[in-house]
């Protein structure tokens, strides 16, 4: 059996209660310039539900959707954007020449451009967390646990399960791009 690894995200956005902690903590772990205009995690909120005087707020948490098949990857001249085995897409901040095609090719402006490191950046999963063993900051900072992060490739791993027992959907999927990001509807 192979051991590669599909790494994924489950959320349950009704969980969210915009608390930002997985903003700060991402923030913090990856070297993201201080400011509301850098970031590679975000909380948008979502249209009030309901009438005067019961209105519901809701949010969406979002993030690089770590697409399968990834247009950022595809139009970066430098190869600079690529995909690892195990599906993450990262950057190498040294081929990054900030041409910014991977910016517009992204369908979720998932991407902004680091003061911090002279190139583009978006989220990794924290991968270097993962060959610790440990799970990204943000599902790990989050209060009311909205992410559960794990191995698609692994029936038992939680996210499989969620997956199995929950319905879900992905953000824009008529862009053909298979996030590995899914969202409990
Ligand atoms: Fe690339 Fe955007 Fe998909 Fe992330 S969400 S893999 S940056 S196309
Ligand atoms: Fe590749 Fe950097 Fe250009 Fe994006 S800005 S396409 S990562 S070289």
């Amino acid at each position: 059996m192979s051991n590669k690894k599909r790494y994924a995200i489950v959320l349950d956005a009704s969980k969210c209660i915009d608390c930002k902690a997985c903003t700060i903590a991402c923030k913090m772990e990856n070297n993201v310039p201080k400011g509301p205009y850098a970031y590679r995690i975000w909380v948008a909120e979502k249209p009030f539900r309901g009438s005067f005087p019961v209105i519901k707020r809701g949010f969406l948490p979002s993030q690089c959707q770590q697409c399968s098949n990834p247009p950022c990857v595809q139009v970066c001249p430098t190869r600079a954007s690529y995909q690892t085995e195990d599906g993450v897409v990262l950057i190498d901040y040294d081929k990054c020449i900030l041409c910014k095609y991977c910016m517009t090719a992204c369908p979720y402006d998932a991407r902004y451009e680091s003061e911090n490191v002279h190139a583009i950046d978006k989220c990794t999963f924290c991968y270097h967390r993962l060959a610790e063993g440990r799970e990204p900051a943000c599902v790990e900072t989050c209060p009311p646990k909205v992410r559960v992060f794990g191995d698609l490739n692994d029936p038992e791993s939680e996210v499989s399960k969620l997956l199995v027992e929950h319905e879900h959907t992905v953000l824009k999927p008529e862009k053909g791009t298979k996030p590995k990001l899914y969202y409990i509807v």
